[in-house]
């Protein structure tokens, strides 16, 4: 493939890259997707929500997870400081149909298997490769730039770049449009453990939330390989207030969460840990003439809700027939994606409102629940994923606790 033939170039091959290079090759568009890893590669990023259910069809990788051996995940659990376990809140309670269990994923594995079905679908997939800048005509972004492993520079044209290249945000960062979420800012402290506990029966593939002091929390992931992923998530200040050695602020923190240290006890630490910071984040912008931000490129959440994945291929999604309705009609402009920029805000605005009520002191499901008995079906909805509808009078009565009334302004589905 020339690149002069090119109808869009993606760049990273995480979930939201490889689902536009999937969805746009199969829309018989000719993609290349330049992916600087060679994969199977580490990621976080591990449990699901429900509602990915649906991309996963469209993609047709069901299969793959129902063979993967990836633990169930049937519900999300909460801790208390105290140690009280609430009652599991289970998908199938409220959903009828197969999209009620979901799954946890090891990283690894999973976006290799998106990648592959990227390429089998047509798209020219390229490891080890690195994109150093997008080539620019005026304002105009009309190809990349990119060094192979052994050093050699190419440049690619394309009627379109997608960026997806996650966290590093190559356009967002080169474009000065990254923006810190203040309300939100984080770190992650996070490792594996092999033979920990496993609660039985339905529970064993269960996400555990487990409330540490000062707004913080641990997850407790069930994986394959009778391994779990755990991690901590708190303000840096709190992490970071006697020692900033990540090993010794895990073991700090898990020694004093109750659930968490007994649950570790019977494991073995398979390590590493390891630390992310600038945890959540929104360009000012989701496009440009010529190009697109896709997943964590344009936006990172708290990764509380596990929303993070179904964004991206959600994302992903939304872009591949973004661009698919628009490359027939002539050139690709910023106006071509103000559509999608809508609804990605729309859902991660949904999300955000849910993140900031679980920060806020003030509130508890159970209590909110039982005051609006009349939102429960939206509430359940926000939490399987499913934030692609009108949630409005959900996300007043959050706004309520959080302050944050004036979500989503931008959009409306
Ligand atoms: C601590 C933590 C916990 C999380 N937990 C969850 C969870 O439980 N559930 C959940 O759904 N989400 C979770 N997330 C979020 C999740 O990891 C991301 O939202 C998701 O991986 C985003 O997918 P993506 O395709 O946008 O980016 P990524 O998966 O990061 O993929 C981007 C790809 O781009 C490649 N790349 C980067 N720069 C370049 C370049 N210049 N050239 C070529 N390639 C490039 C990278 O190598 C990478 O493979 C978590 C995140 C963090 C930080």
């Amino acid at each position: 493939m020339t690149s002069r033939t090119l109808d869009a170039i993606v760049v990273g091959g995480g979930p939201a890259g490889a689902t536009t290079a999937t969805l746009l090759a199969r829309h018989g568009r000719k993609v290349l997707l330049l992916e600087r890893e060679s994969f199977p590669r580490y990621h976080i990023g591990e449990s699901l929500m429900p509602h990915t259910w649906f991309t996963f069809e469209r993609l047709g990788v069901l299969d793959w997870l129902e063979r993967s051996g990836s633990p169930r995940k049937h519900s999300v659990q909460f801790v208390s400081t105290n140690g009280k376990v609430s009652e599991p809140f289970y998908f199938f309670r409220t959903i009828k149909h197969d999209w009620a269990s979901t799954w946890q994923i090891r990283r690894s594995d999973f976006d290799a298997m998106m990648l592959e079905n990227a390429a089998t679908a047509g798209a020219d997939v390229r490891q080890g490769v690195t994109v150093r800048d997008v080539l620019r005509e005026g304002d105009r972004v009309v190809g990349v730039q990119a060094e192979s492993a052994e050093g050699d520079s190419t440049v690619y044209r394309a009627k379109v770049v997608v960026d997806a290249t996650g966290r590093d945000a190559l356009l967002a960062g080169k474009l000065g449009w990254k923006q810190r979420d203040a309300s939100l800012n984080k770190i992650a402290i996070f490792t594996y453990f092999k033979g920990a506990l496993r609660d039985p029966g339905l529970d064993e593939g269960a996400t555990t939330v487990a409330y540490i002091p000062n707004k913080g929390w641990f997850w407790y992931i069930p994986l394959v390989d009778d391994t779990v992923s755990v991690g901590v998530v708190a303000e840096h200040d709190y992490l970071y207030r006697e020692t900033r050695d990540p090993e010794a602020i895990f073991r700090r923190e898990a020694e004093h969460c109750t659930w968490i240290r007994e649950h570790l006890a019977p494991g073995t630490h398979l390590g590493p840990i390891r630390v992310t910071g600038e945890f959540s984040y929104r360009a000012t912008r989701a496009a440009g003439d010529g190009f697109c931000l896709v997943g964590d490129a344009f936006s990172f959440l708290d990764p509380v809700f596990s929303s993070g994945v179904y964004l991206a291929l959600k994302g992903g999604e939304l872009a591949a027939d973004t661009i698919h309705a628009a490359l027939d009609g002539g050139t690709i402009n910023a106006t071509t994606f103000e559509q999608y920029e809508r609804d990605v805000r729309y859902g991660l605005d949904s999300f955000r409102q849910l993140v900031l009520a679980f920060y806020e002191p003030s509130f508890n499901f159970g209590e909110f629940r039982s005051r609006h008995p009349d939102l429960q079906s939206q509430l359940v909805d926000a939490l399987v994923g499913n934030v692609f509808k009108d949630l409005r009078p959900l996300m007043d009565a959050l706004g309520t606790y959080t302050g944050q009334t004036r979500w989503a302004e931008a959009a409306s589905p």
